[in-house]
């Protein structure tokens, strides 16, 4: 049917697929989005912005136990965690309509049902009402993932929690195991030990939060169990026996078994891609552990399918999704975009102290054979930090020495979530030691931070 057809029918409104349906409609493309659950995806409704929502409420109660460092009085500090939740949720929904909205504004087509892809530029959704055929030549898969579970570690909701659960707790946990050190595990076990449970995190590799350079890992370890966070490396969750209201965990740890009772568990090992059932295989698609393989332009390999975001290579973030949706929709309209360059992308984490970084480690960096010049920073030589009590933390910048590029940036502390941005706008325009120590950066400023980094790198640091 001829109104069923467009020019660019995008599958997930996620922060991959509703960006490239905007991009597209902006080019003046005719442009459906598919959705079968929630307008925003994970990101908006289970992911990025109810957890940060979340993590502002555990940050704030902990600011309020410092209020007599700040000349100060709170009394009787205590939460509502149903008040906190409710709070997380109501930002998720505001934000979720806010996606709603945007699509009517920008003259979207917006099919709320499960979409398969019966054939090349096929699209058959199956709706409350029914199912609809769509066609069109181009079609973005956004599909997005979810939590990935291990056998025997499986999600209940009573006392093993995914992402999901954690962020809707049946209860509060009073003694809680955190399986897994990234990003998402890490922020959960942030707020939950703020708010007073007694937290554990495991982690098979020989540090937390294992993609971060090893020095900022190893500054949040001891950060973490200075506020009580008990922290096992190399170490494996192999069983979880569950009763009515106690899960009993075995870790193994240096070759022997220790088996700890805790009354929660977060599992939070990771993603797994939503490609099953779509007909992808059939239609000739690439699938590794899950994810679409595709080339740097998000192309799948079968003509006019192009797959973005956590559907496919990572880093699985929701700003990665969303310039691949620019990125694709400006293909379709024929334009030239560049390809993202998995190295530019920041990562952070909103524990606290905040995790921010971007580019290459100082051992990557290493190890693919650059002689290197590595700069450091602390916070305590910073007044603005000083002033704002926030003294914990460090900025660590790598350069190239031979040519002075800026290969990566990684910090930990206050706000450094915010500050990244600056780095990841110098690597964008492929900038060098000269032009950083030439950027006059305002006082007083966390930021100047950044600039006593590179200064450092180059035994010129004032502050130190
Ligand atoms: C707890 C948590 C915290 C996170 N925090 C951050 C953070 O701070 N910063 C960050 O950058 N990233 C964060 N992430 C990751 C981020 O959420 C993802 O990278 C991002 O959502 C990926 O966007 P996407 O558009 O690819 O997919 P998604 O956001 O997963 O959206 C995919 C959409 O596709 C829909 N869909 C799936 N299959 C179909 C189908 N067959 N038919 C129709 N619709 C379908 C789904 O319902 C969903 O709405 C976090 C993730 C989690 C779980």
């Amino acid at each position: 049917m001829a109104s069923n057809s467009y020019d660019m029918i995008v599958i997930g409104a996620g922060p991959g697929g509703y960006v490239a349906a905007i991009r597209g409609a902006q080019l003046g493309l005719n442009v459906a989005i598919v959705e079968r659950e929630h307008m925003g995806g994970i990101c908006l409704n289970w992911g990025c912005i109810p957890t940060k929502a979340m993590l502002r409420s555990s940050e704030v109660f902990h600011l309020m136990h410092r209020a007599k460092e700040f000349g100060l009085k709170a009394e009787g500090i205590g939460y509502d965690l149903d008040a906190v939740v409710k709070r997380s949720r109501g930002v998720a929904k505001q934000l979720s309509s806010g996606v709603a909205h945007l699509m009517k504004k920008n003259k979207i087509t917006v099919v709320m049902g499960e979409a398969t892809l019966p054939a090349k530029g096929k699209v058959s959704v199956k709706t409350d009402k029914g199912t609809e055929e769509l066609s069109a030549k181009n079609i973005v898969l956004a599909t997005g993932a979810r939590a990935r579970e291990l056998p025997g570690l499986e999600a209940d909701g009573e006392r093993v929690w995914t992402y999901k659960h954690a962020l809707v707790p049946p209860h509060m946990p009073k003694k809680l195991l955190v399986i897994g050190s990234g990003a998402i595990g890490i922020e959960f076990a942030s707020f939950y030990n703020t708010l007073g449970a007694d937290t554990t995190v495991v982690e098979v590799m020989d540090r937390i939060l294992p993609v971060e350079d090893a020095e900022i890992s190893a500054f949040a370890k001891k950060s973490f169990e200075k506020q009580k966070m008990k922290i096992k490396v190399k170490a494996m969750v192999k069983q979880l026996d569950r009763a009515k209201d106690k899960v009993t965990a075995h870790i193994k740890i240096d070759g022997k078994v220790e088996k700890h009772e805790f009354d929660s568990v977060i599992s939070a090992v990771g993603i797994v891609a939503n490609t099953e059932g779509l007909g992808l295989e059939k239609l000739g698609a690439k699938i590794e552990k899950s994810f679409v393989v595709t080339d740097a332009f998000c192309r799948s390999g079968v003509e006019g399918l192009y797959v973005i975001g956590d559907a496919t290579n990572g880093p699985w973030l929701a700003h990665k999704a969303s310039h691949e949706g620019v990125m694709v929709a400006e293909l379709i309209a024929g334009g030239h975009p560049h390809a993202v360059e998995p190295d530019s992308i920041a990562g952070c984490t909103y524990c606290h102290p905040q995790v921010a970084s971007v580019g290459l480690t100082e051992a990557q960096a290493k190890d693919k054979g650059y002689k290197i010049k590595v700069g450091r920073f602390p916070f305590i030589g910073n007044g603005k930090a000083i002033a704002m009590g926030e003294a914990e933390g460090m900025i660590k910048t790598v350069f190239d020495d031979k040519t002075g590029e800026l290969l990566g940036a990684h910090m930990i502390g206050a706000e450094v979530t915010e500050l990244i941005q600056g780095y990841v706008v110098g690597r964008q325009l492929e900038t060098t030691e000269e032009e950083l120590m030439h950027a006059v950066f305002p006082h007083p400023t966390l930021s100047e931070m950044m600039h006593e980094s590179v200064l450092d790198a180059y035994d010129r640091v004032i502050h130190i």
